[in-house]
């Protein structure tokens, strides 16, 4: 099979398998991705890592879906200051997000480190798969500490009875701009034997965090290798990702006609062009009273 090059400054996933397929893996990196969501949203540097952890998961958990347009959507509903984080990505490397309160600032865990989990809060993890099939599977389970990786690892373990690892981090730098995003996910597939898990668990509770490695200058592959090389890492697909929006004044315009019809009359009535915000990627289309008259 022939791998496609990729300039490891932009942002790519990977996908490997290693211990003869009984283990399954991912590596993104997400700097740009994250970059342009925090210049969508302003985002605040604890809500940046928050929504670029959510960002990095999403961006790998789309890439586990097979169908072309199969949608994945994950929803982390704290009752932390951040609100709701919502994330949605494809099996393409589109991924996308938003977050209800991006002026959120918590005192930090400790001098130099973010509290991702204490913006968070507790509450639930929602995971929503529509896969064309006739319902979409939805998993729930309890945020375990906000910190995303954690929540995600209880998730896979417990609603999808995958024993897994995940790693999800974001560095933003003094100037708030994101220095490093990115992420993996290492999963036990159900006929991996005790001691390759026991291998890839030694590693993992041993390891640097994945912005640490990525500061280093590791690439999603390195990770990968890092963690997985003594058991025969085979990369089996590399593609880009990015943060895209599929948005359009139709799909808005759509939206709004669903408000109440008096809703409506009463901003007609105003006699003023309204501006709509699109929340994933906060694109602002406005519409004249024409086309407001139009829709009803
Ligand atoms: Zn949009």
């Amino acid at each position: 099979m022939e791998l496609m090059k990729f300039d490891t400054d932009r942002d790519y996933i990977v996908r490997g398998t290693a211990a003869g397929e009984t283990v399954r893996a991912f590596a993104v990196r997400t700097t740009d991705t994250t970059a342009v969501a925090r210049e969508r949203h302003h985002t605040f540097p604890v809500i940046t890592a928050a929504l670029g952890r959510m960002l990095s998961a999403g961006a790998m958990m789309g890439a586990m879906m097979k169908g072309e347009k199969d949608k994945l959507t994950l929803l982390m509903k704290g009752d932390g200051p951040a609100g709701q984080i919502t994330v949605t990505a494809d099996s393409h490397g589109n991924v996308k997000g938003f977050v209800d309160n991006p002026s959120v600032t918590v005192p930090d865990k400790y001098p130099g480190k973010m509290d991702v989990g204490a913006a968070v809060g507790r509450g639930t993890l929602t995971v929503i798969m529509d896969l064309g099939l006739r319902e979409p599977y939805n998993g729930q389970v309890e945020i375990q500490t906000g910190e995303i990786g954690d929540d995600l690892a209880y998730y896979f373990t417990v609603s999808e009875q995958t024993p897994s690892a995940v790693g999800v981090g974001v560095m933003v730098d003094t100037d708030s701009s994101v220095k490093h995003s990115g992420g993996f996910i290492i999963q036990m597939m159900p006929d991996a034997a005790e001691e390759t898990i026991a291998a890839v668990e030694s590693k993992i509770s041993a390891s640097e965090p994945v912005t640490t490695m990525m500061e280093k200058g590791m690439s999603p592959e390195d990770i990968l290798q890092h963690f997985l090389g003594d058991l025969g890492l085979v990369i089996n697909e590399k593609k880009p990702v990015r943060f895209h929006c599929d948005c359009s004044k139709e799909r808005v315009a759509g939206a709004l006609s669903t408000i109440q019809k008096s809703d409506l009359e009463e901003i007609i009535a105003d006699g003023e062009e309204i501006e709509v915000k699109c929340h994933f990627c906060n694109t602002a289309y406005n519409f004249s009273i024409d086309e407001l008259r139009d829709m009803l």
